[in-house]
């Protein structure tokens, strides 16, 4: 397996991250290191920097690229027991033809433009680099989004945001 460096600070696997490189997490609890300070961390060592890669769960792809759908199109093509999975864009795309070809899609579904709307979005706000006002306002467009493509059925309010959402918020 190919080894990698810290995005942010370069350390090579194996190695402590640069003194308060974001990446770096507490080894008392997990949480983001820089600025934490947590009783449970006393005592233990710092946490070197390895890469743990993502995984398509359909077809392996190693750490393929975040992308963004309404979680109304993940939820109606992503069985329960796979939401919590990272599904490349390739596979979704894949999923998303298959079952069409079997079933229409049905007039509460977001429509494709619109899809590729939110999409763009949320490429957008997942930009790294963004902070401050920029990235509220974005945030603030998705969740319009997400709740003007939620289905008019107002019983299933289980649904919170994926994982594939929750996920691609750590890098
Ligand atoms: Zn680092
Ligand atoms: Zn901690
Ligand atoms: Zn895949």
């Amino acid at each position: 397996m190919r080894l990698v460096r810290c995005h942010n600070c370069g350390v090579p696997e194996g190695q402590e991250h640069r003194a308060g490189c974001p990446v770096e997490v507490c080894p008392g609890c997990g949480a983001q290191a820089v600025g934490h300070r947590c009783r449970r961390a006393a005592g233990l060592l710092r946490v070197p920097f390895l890469h743990f890669p993502s995984v398509c769960a359909r077809c392996g792809a190693i750490d393929p690229p975040w992308f963004g759908v309404p979680d109304v199109v993940w939820t109606y093509y992503v069985a329960p027991f796979e939401r919590e999975e990272i599904v490349c864009e390739p596979c979704f795309k894949t999923i998303v033809r298959l079952i069409d070809r079997y079933r229409p899609r049905p007039d509460w579904l977001p429509t494709k433009a619109e899809i590729a709307t939110y999409r763009a979005v949320w490429s957008r706000f997942h930009r790294s680099s963004l902070r401050g006002p920029q990235r509220r306002r974005l945030a603030a467009e998705l969740d319009a989004l997400e709740a003007a493509y939620s289905p008019r059925r107002s019983a299933d309010k289980t649904h919170k945001s994926t994982a594939r959402r929750r996920t691609s918020e750590r890098v």
